[in-house]
């Protein structure tokens, strides 16, 4: 928020400058699945950033608004008792947060204070990306190459400077007071050894990756027993770096080109690229923040509802040692390796046979990265509902997704230790014909694949003609 000159009413003096503002909505945070992983993480991140803003002698206040529908009031308010003359914001772009922020704006502007919007979560304005017809693109593989004609256009990432020091006081981090103690018992289950806060680890991550990983990227990024990737995405998610920064420090280490030069810097790219497709698919197809399908006639699935099914798929207790590990990585580190995670989300559609919105929830509820767009775009992506979505009939075996990226099963050993003891063929053996010592604690599949494949086949098919 701007702060007007001559504004004396907050306890740290200075005249001129910005108030930055954290609006907590606890219950509709709760209604957007947010989990305590991805809570947390988001309030290590904010009292980091309160403190990197204090040095800069800008306070941060914190705003209580339950719900979205408070928020406007509640900014007004503070902005009114603080002689602020402007609210300024970045895009976002989920049904809720649109509504909301349509509503501040017009609740400032009927008071007579300005408000400034700004795109920042995404290196592009996506909102403004086209087909030849006007049209928001569908399929991935056209609107990247609409996406990398407009960045050719820019020229460079747009990376924008940090806020200068404002004059008067330091402000250091007295008015985040309070927060500290904030969920004292989840913050600590909350693996912060895993997940520091703050811009800062991010950028150090960033460079690490840049320096050591992003030239293998495009080989090691299918397999999760390698550490080939940035696992960038929890700071991504909480805007702790934004994705800006990460291409340019993938362009820099390139010589600047997009296009040509380390594949594996081309094909990192290309990933930050898909969390920009999936944003652009919110702003033009709204409906999919609604519970909805992207594609209208899967709505019409009769998905199964067998609790026994999904309580095994959640525990990591499904009998397919690829899925458990991939369940149990979550469980544990709130984090999942994106290949498991297509696996784990296909076998639950699949396989199981159940909705995928639940998959989607139970996904939400235990990331730690947990973002709308593209954990929604991901599910749909798995279950044939969405966008550019997997052919229906094209159903990953997990068995021999395992056999292929990790082949030493040594992902698995690590996240489903009653397995340690035997060998990679053991582990990859087809479930009816596993060969294994009696002493291992290990639960048969939920499920007969063959024939619970026939049944989504089948009604894929029915849907699709009907
Ligand atoms: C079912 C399912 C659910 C998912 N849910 C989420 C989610 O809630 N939050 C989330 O950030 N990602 C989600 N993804 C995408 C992807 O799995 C993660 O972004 C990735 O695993 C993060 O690891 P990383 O940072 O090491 O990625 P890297 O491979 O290093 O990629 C760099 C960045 O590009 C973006 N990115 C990479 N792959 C994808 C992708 N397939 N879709 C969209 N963006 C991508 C991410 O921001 C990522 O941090 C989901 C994918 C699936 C299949």
């Amino acid at each position: 928020m701007a702060h007007r000159r001559g504004a004396n009413d907050i306890a740290i003096g200075y005249d001129e400058g910005v108030i930055a503002v954290f609006v907590v909505s606890p219950w509709q945070w709760e209604q957007h699945d947010w989990g305590a992983m991805r809570i947390q993480f988001m309030l290590r991140n904010v009292r980091a950033l309160a403190e990197r803003l204090g040095d800069l002698n800008i306070p941060m206040l914190r705003v209580n608004a339950p719900t979205f529908a408070d928020a406007p009031q509640a900014l007004l308010t503070l902005a009114q008792a603080h002689h602020c003359n402007a609210l300024y914001f970045n895009d976002e772009y989920e049904v809720n947060e649109l509504e909301r922020d349509a509503a501040a704006e017009k609740l400032f502007a009927a008071k007579g204070l300005a408000v400034k919007r700004f795109c920042d979560q995404t290196v592009l304005d996506v909102s403004q990306i086209r087909t030849g017809e006007d049209r928001f693109y569908s399929v991935f593989t056209p609107f990247q190459r609409a996406w990398r004609a407009a960045f050719a256009k820019q020229g460079d990432a747009g990376v924008v400077a940090s806020p200068r020091k404002q004059r008067g006081e330091p402000v250091g981090v007295r008015a985040v007071e309070g927060w500290r103690g904030e969920g004292a018992e989840e913050e600590a289950n909350s693996r912060p050894d895993l997940w520091p806060g703050g811009e800062l680890v991010a950028q150090k991550r960033l460079a690490a990756f840049v320096e050591k990983r992003i030239a293998g990227y495009g080989d090691n990024r299918d397999f999760p027993g390698i550490n080939g990737t940035s696992i960038i995405s929890p700071y991504l998610a909480v805007g702790a770096i934004s994705p800006r920064q990460c291409v340019q420090a993938a362009l820099d280490a390139n010589d600047g080109q997009l296009e040509r030069g380390a594949s594996g810097v081309v094909k990192w790219i290309s990933e930050v690229v898909w969390r920009e497709f999936y944003r652009h698919v919110l702003i033009g197809w709204p409906r999919v923040c609604r519970n909805r399908a992207f594609k209208p006639e899967t709505e019409k699935i009769r998905w199964e509802d067998d609790e026994r099914r999904f309580e095994g798929w959640a525990a990591g207790r499904t009998g397919i040692p690829i899925v458990d590990a991939g369940m149990r990585q979550l469980a544990q580190t709130g984090w999942m390796h994106n290949r498991v995670r297509m696996i784990v989300a296909m076998y639950l559609a699949k396989d199981l046979f159940l909705d995928w919105r639940r998959g989607e929830a139970h996904f939400m509820r235990h990331l730690v990265d947990g973002d709308f767009a593209s954990n929604n775009g991901g599910w749909q992506w798995s279950a044939s509902t969405g966008t550019d979505a997997a052919p229906y009939f094209r159903i990953f075996n997990p068995m021999t997704q395992a056999e292929k990226f990790d082949p030493d099963a040594e992902y698995i050993r690590r996240f489903v230790p009653e397995l340690a003891s035997l060998t990679a063929d053991q582990i990859h053996a087809d479930p009816d014909e596993r060969l294994w010592p009696r002493t291992i604690d290990y639960p048969r599949p939920l499920v007969e694949r063959a024939k619970v494949r026939d049944r989504v086949l089948a009604e894929f098919q029915r849907v699709k003609g009907g």
